[in-house]
């Protein structure tokens, strides 16, 4: 029997992964992806200043992080697929978030319990490259350069435009949409029946600046800020300099540097990106907000001059998929903000279930996009409103008394009763339970927490045995958590 032919759009990071996998699994992969080959012409550059310089790793198109934070549910797909090690072997590991008050202040809060819950920063283009390689290996046919323009899906055709704009169609009989945000596939469906289709601007953005090897700093500016070895601060944390409706974060590249980024509100009064028209105005910000950070960031005008700021938004659908011809996945489906670091792990996640459900069924794939839809949304809206809590919790309320003594008493309780006390963030990244559990489980927790803490703000005063029993009595024992 012939090999089922499916056609793959987006060669991104769930693309590839998806790719590879259904590849492994015995189907015939196709993939048309917009940009050029990334290991041939390297991850597109920005024509930035910075960029331009060339002593410098070039950053992704269009403003992404040059980095992310892979976790466990990311790890567990890349398992599956025979690539974790792989790609741990090109990742900085990150134990917890450094915290930097205005002061130059800084400590270090732990994600888990120790050095086997940590996350990871990851090369976006390196990973990208790996899984792209993961995926011809596998037998998948990559078509560079070869853009989407819409799908005609009652003749089952497909529509692409080269980097020229010539364009050609092609039959297609099962479509796959994993082109991220801003999805042809998904407006070429939405287009053919709606989808019920709702994007809610955060109101924030962000911008990237970088923190170069330690090596390209003069000494006394690397005097103060902890670094180590070839890096200019901490290199196994995720830095955080919270400022109530803002924040910088920093993530650290194999080769010394940081990736930082400044998440501010788009619009409105100060400090916004409307109040920060461009370089000089927003180093006046800095020295004032982020003095120890700064110093730094020696090509900050340049930076900040040149490269956009980017745009955060949080995707609902109704519906996923066009009967069986077509199925949307990863950001392409459910993008969602940035800052629980999980859309590519929950992209990744999605891969592996739909690879297993296609598999299983291959003749019925309207039967399997349903399923996938069914299992995988409740999860994906669950990890939507995470990420949009978890910005305020980075932003203001790491740095608050009351948000440190919950994770004070939390982490009493963890030890104490581990049956049945998690922190939500554990549960998010270290463990495999479904979103939608630890959204639900977090809220439970949270609520028991509040009530221990209403009557003193004093962790020491709490009972820690009858702690655990009120948890004991009221929460189910959590379940099996890898
Ligand atoms: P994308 O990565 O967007 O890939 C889509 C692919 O489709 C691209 O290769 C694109 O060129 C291609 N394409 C687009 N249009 C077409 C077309 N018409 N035809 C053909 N191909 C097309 N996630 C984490 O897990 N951890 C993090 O720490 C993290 N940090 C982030 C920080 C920022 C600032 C942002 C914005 C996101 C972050 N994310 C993080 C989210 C993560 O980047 C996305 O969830 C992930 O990239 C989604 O992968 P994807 O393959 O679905 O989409």
């Amino acid at each position: 029997m012939a090999q089922q032919t499916i056609t793959l759009i987006g060669g991104g990071l769930v693309g590839a992964l998806l790719a590879q996998q259904l590849a492994q699994r015995g189907f015939a992969v196709e993939v048309y992806e917009k940009r050029p080959d990334p290991r041939l012409s390297g991850f597109p550059g920005r024509s930035s200043a910075s960029c331009a310089r060339g002593t410098r790793p070039s950053m992704d198109s269009g403003g992404r992080s040059i980095n992310l934070a892979l976790a466990e549910r990311g790890l567990q797909a890349l398992r599956t697929a025979g690539l974790a090690d792989d790609v741990l072997q090109r990742a900085v590991m990150m134990r917890g978030r450094m915290v930097h008050d205005r002061d130059g202040n800084s400590s270090l809060q732990r994600y888990g319990v120790d050095d086997s819950e940590v996350i990871w920063s990851v090369s976006r283009g390196a990973l990208n490259m790996l899984l792209l390689d993961a995926a011809e290996a596998a037998g998948v046919q990559f078509r560079f350069g070869q853009s989407l323009v819409s799908a005609d899906f009652d003749a089952q055709r497909i529509r692409l435009a080269d980097a020229a704009g010539v364009e050609r169609e092609l039959p297609a009989g099962m479509v796959i949409g994993a082109d991220g945000a801003g999805s042809a596939l998904r407006a070429t469906m939405n287009a053919h029946s709606p989808l019920g289709e709702r994007v809610e601007s955060l109101g924030h953005g962000y911008k990237e600046l970088e923190i170069p090897p330690a090596g390209e700093l003069p000494a006394g500016v690397l005097q103060l800020s902890g670094g180590r070895d070839q890096y200019a601060l901490e290199p196994h944390a995720l830095h955080i300099w919270p400022r109530g409706g803002y924040m910088c974060i920093a993530l650290p590249n194999t080769e010394g540097s940081f990736t930082v980024t400044l998440f501010l509100p788009a619009q409105g009064a100060a400090p916004s990106f409307a109040t920060l028209p461009d370089a000089a105005a927003a180093t006046a910000f800095f020295s004032e907000q982020f003095p120890d950070l700064l110093p730094l960031i020696p090509y900050f005008s340049e930076d900040f001059d040149g490269h956009p700021v980017g745009t955060l938004s949080t995707l609902y659908l109704q519906r996923w998929h066009l009967d069986g011809r077509a199925l949307l996945i990863g950001d392409a489906a459910h993008a969602i903000v940035p800052f629980h670091g999980q859309g590519m792990n929950c992209g990744f996640e999605d891969t592996v279930v739909l690879a297993n459900l296609l598999a299983a069924a291959p003749n019925d794939s309207a039967e399997v996009f349903a399923e996938f839809q069914r299992v995988r949304q409740p999860n994906a809206n669950a990890i939507a409103t995470m990420a949009l809590e978890n910005y305020v919790e980075m932003r203001d309320s790491v740095a608050d008394p009351h948000y440190l003594a919950k994770r004070e008493l939390g982490a009493l309780l963890a030890e104490r009763a581990p049956q049945h006390y998690m922190a939500r963030y554990r549960l998010v990244t270290f463990s495999h339970v479904p979103y939608a559990y630890a959204l639900e489980r977090g809220r439970a927790q949270d609520q028991l927490l509040e009530q221990l803490l209403r009557d003193t703000p004093n962790v020491a005063d709490i009972d820690i045995e009858a702690a655990a029993r009120l948890f004991q009595s009221n929460l189910a024992p959590l379940p099996g958590l890898r």
